[in-house]
């Protein structure tokens, strides 16, 4: 049994029945899941929660969804890293990487998203899956939605990398690449949901979808030993992934499962695309959308369906928004894969060259612990390294020649 009560509209609090809609008849707001937080409370605690599988469905009486998990189940409890490392590079006390680069099976944080969707999806009685996505969402529900056996239509702009068109192509689903940018494709997509029967993960079936990010949020929490961290740092395309996880941390702490919360969130984007972090250094909560121009593809949205509450929460928590140059997002890729290991997609470039921003602004107190989301895996978007790594060392196959090498880096 399921305890979600409604549907309401984040703006007049109108509220609907549990079906595939999205927008406020009356007056267009988005529409929320509504729990019935106490009855939760009384069934989830943190013993109950330790004891399940480690995967995303663990915080299941938190996710909108009715009977049992249907997808997903190697998807999520991704690791959270001390990264000591990369805490002495920056000058911070304590920093941790929440590292979905391995998240099961799509290597980025969307395999989470589209498990509650498509589980909901099947629920509500879909035969079809749809998207319209800036990349790593075209993966997690082409794959997701073969293993589920759904038939599925994955909208893309044309302009995507390469390698990220093959990574959704090799699942077989009908791929569109539309000629346009994101912001094209989901006008186009909108129009579609109106027409066809098929449950469109981030449109009708958005409210549903979208909870799927607060689990990145629970596990944070968990993985901490069920404290808040002091400031976390958010990659924003949408802005639907930072207000979840601030959701995620608010429900948390209305449960029980955490006692203080007093963390500071914090907004990252490409200077190429920063409407949301743009209105959050002017101080206006209008949100002026803008024409992607940036190397971070998976954050290129122009129009951010969710940037006006994102812009809140920032606000209403203390925290700041940064943005980055491609050059300082290629860097940072760099600066994570040789201090710890981590090799991040350029959204996490993006995310970890803010960060460093922020701390050298004293926006991020050098004295606190701080969490750095990396969302998805570099191997994605290795396109973007191009000219910008050391050479490789190329030898004859012969000892001198090798020693040539040793020499010439003075080993
Ligand atoms: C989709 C995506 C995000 C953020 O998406 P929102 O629309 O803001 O929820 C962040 N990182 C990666 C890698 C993504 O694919
Ligand atoms: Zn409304």
């Amino acid at each position: 049994m399921g305890y979600v009560k409604a549907l309401r509209c984040r703006e007049c609090s109108r509220e609907y029945p549990v079906e595939p809609i999205y927008v406020c008849e009356f007056c267009f707001g988005p529409l929320e899941v509504v729990y019935d937080y106490s009855g939760i409370s009384k069934v989830l605690d943190r013993k109950t929660i330790e004891g399940r599988e480690k995967n995303l469905w663990r915080y299941r009486e938190l996710l909108p969804i009715d009977g049992e998990p249907r997808v997903g189940l190697s998807s999520g409890f991704t690791p959270l890293l001390k990264a000591d490392n990369l805490a002495k590079v920056l000058g911070v006390r304590e920093l941790f990487i929440k590292d979905d680069t391995v998240m099961h099976p799509t290597l980025s944080f969307k395999d989470r998203v589209v498990s509650v969707a498509l589980t909901k999806a099947m629920e509500f009685g879909f035969d079809t899956v749809a998207c319209a996505s800036t990349g790593n969402l075209a993966h997690s529900v082409s794959a997701l939605g073969a293993r589920s056996g759904l038939n599925r239509f994955v909208f893309i702009p044309a302009s995507l990398e390469q390698s990220k068109i093959t990574a959704s192509i090799v699942y077989s689903p009908n791929l569109i690449a539309v000629d346009g940018n994101y912001d094209d494709v989901n006008r186009l997509c909108s129009e579609i949901a109106n027409k066809y029967k098929w449950a469109f993960v981030n449109i009708n079936i958005r409210p549903y979808y979208a909870e799927g990010s607060k689990t990145l949020g629970f596990e944070i929490l968990e993985q901490l030993g069920w404290t808040a961290p002091d400031n976390v740092v958010i990659p924003c395309a949408s802005g639907s992934l930072l207000t979840k996880i601030w959701k995620s941390f608010k429900e948390a702490k209305m449960i029980g499962l955490l006692d203080g919360l007093e963390t500071k969130v914090f907004a990252a984007q490409a200077t190429g695309c920063s409407p949301i972090v743009t209105a959050i250094k002017q101080g206006v909560d209008v949100i002026r959308p803008v024409k992607p121009d940036t190397l971070a593809k998976s954050l290129a949205i122009g129009n951010p369906a969710d940037g006006f509450y994102a812009g809140a929460i920032v606000r209403e928590t203390g925290g700041a928004g940064e943005d980055v140059s491609d050059l300082e997002l290629i860097e940072a890729i760099k600066l994570l894969a040789a201090t710890e290991g981590v090799f991040a997609e350029t959204a996490g470039g993006v995310t970890l060259a803010a960060t460093k921003k922020l701390i050298a602004a004293g926006k991020i107190d050098r004295d606190s612990r701080t969490v750095v989301c990396i969302t998805g895996n570099g191997l994605k978007t290795a396109e973007a390294l191009a000219g910008h790594t050391a050479s490789v060392h190329r030898i004859k196959p012969n000892l001198a020649s090798f020693e040539d090498v040793l020499n010439a880096i003075g080993r």
